[in-house]
């Protein structure tokens, strides 16, 4: 069992679905459980369509959960009025993914920065500047920056500048969806390792979304694996590297380079073959037989659930229910 542990978001049976017209619905997030302790990064990655970033929006607030709770620093807040919601954003924050189409072109650098502070009331505008001021240096920009314009900056100082927009307002949880997904390789660690010391610096809790795992294991404590909607594996990262149990998370892993050699001597070729399915019309069963090589006769009828499968280990898989009882 795990020990007694001080969560900062416990996320509970979590669906988010779409309706496309008719009697169909795209299941785009389909029961996801998991929780973030205060002051570490959840990584939450899977292919594009995997529902990650729907998943980051439904607990932002920006799409209405169909289903399940959101608790934040012990408070549901599913259950919340508009007003209580507005509120809410001053400890959640996000950074967007493309820098280029997340800063308003017409705002100068210092009014993005403090729209938050706008919009919250906080501070006059002597205040307000002093801060801006403050979190351009702490972001590595300057505070002549202020003045500019975003089409004067590069990708990875406008995303320095969406991190910056981001802690205006003190938040305690940042979710980051795909934050150097748009930048170039070289000034993607760049971004990551600012992510990390503001993390240190001011005690935040990220929910870190992307595709790229090794960057992933860079900055998480712990990573979740998301297929068709559904989580099927989470454990610490290094765990994840070094004993990933679920045929998907080892098809991810087996598809990158990882500068580790202790996991690059272990680890085996797994194609990930076909595409995704629709979440739209999902296989039954489990979510991933139409591309799993180990597909066995249950596959097709019973939905694997997500079990503990060792210390800060849990996975769905039938191949572990199998190995617990001794099959081959
Ligand atoms: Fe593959 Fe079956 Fe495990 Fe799904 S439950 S990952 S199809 S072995």
């Amino acid at each position: 069992m795990d020990k007694k542990i001080d969560n900062f978001l416990e996320v509970k049976n979590l669906k988010k679905h779409f309706d496309v017209g008719g009697k169909k619905r795209l299941k785009a997030v389909d029961g996801v459980t998991f929780s973030i302790r205060r002051g570490e990064t959840l990584g939450l990655v899977g292919e594009s369509g995997c529902g990650k970033s729907t998943t980051g929006r439904t607990i932002l607030g920006l799409y209405e959960a169909t289903d399940g709770s959101i608790v934040l620093n012990g408070r549901d807040v599913t259950s919340l009025n508009k007003k209580e919601k507005k509120e809410l954003t001053k400890d959640m924050q996000m950074i967007f993914q493309d820098p280029y189409a997340s800063l308003n072109p017409r705002m100068t650098v210092s009014d993005i920065i403090s729209e938050g502070l706008d919009i919250h009331k906080v501070g006059d505008r002597k205040s307000q500047m002093e801060k801006v001021n403050e979190l351009l240096t702490l972001v590595g920009l300057n505070k002549e920056h202020g003045s500019r314009f975003p089409h004067e900056f590069s990708g990875g100082q406008r995303q320095r500048i969406g991190i910056a927009r981001a802690l205006a307002i003190n938040p305690e949880f940042i979710i980051c969806d795909e934050p150097i997904s748009a930048l170039d390789v070289s000034i993607q660690a760049q971004v990551v390792n600012l992510l990390i010391k503001l993390q240190k610096k001011l005690k935040l809790t990220y929910l870190f979304i992307a595709h790229d795992l090794s960057m992933v294991k860079h900055i998480s404590d712990r990573i979740g694996v998301m297929y068709l909607g559904k989580l099927v594996e989470v454990t610490t990262s290094e765990n994840l590297f070094k004993h990933c149990l679920h045929p998907y998370t080892k098809a991810l892993l087996s598809a990158i380079p990882i500068a580790d050699p202790d996991y690059e001597d272990k680890k085996t070729s797994i194609e990930l073959e076909g595409e995704l399915p629709s979440p739209i019309d999902p296989p039954s069963g489990c979510a991933f037989r139409t591309r799993c090589k180990y597909v066995m006769d249950i596959c097709k009828e019973v939905e694997p659930k997500l079990i503990q499968c060792g210390e800060d280990h849990r996975c769905a898989c039938h191949l572990l229910e199998k190995i617990k009882k001794g099959g081959k």
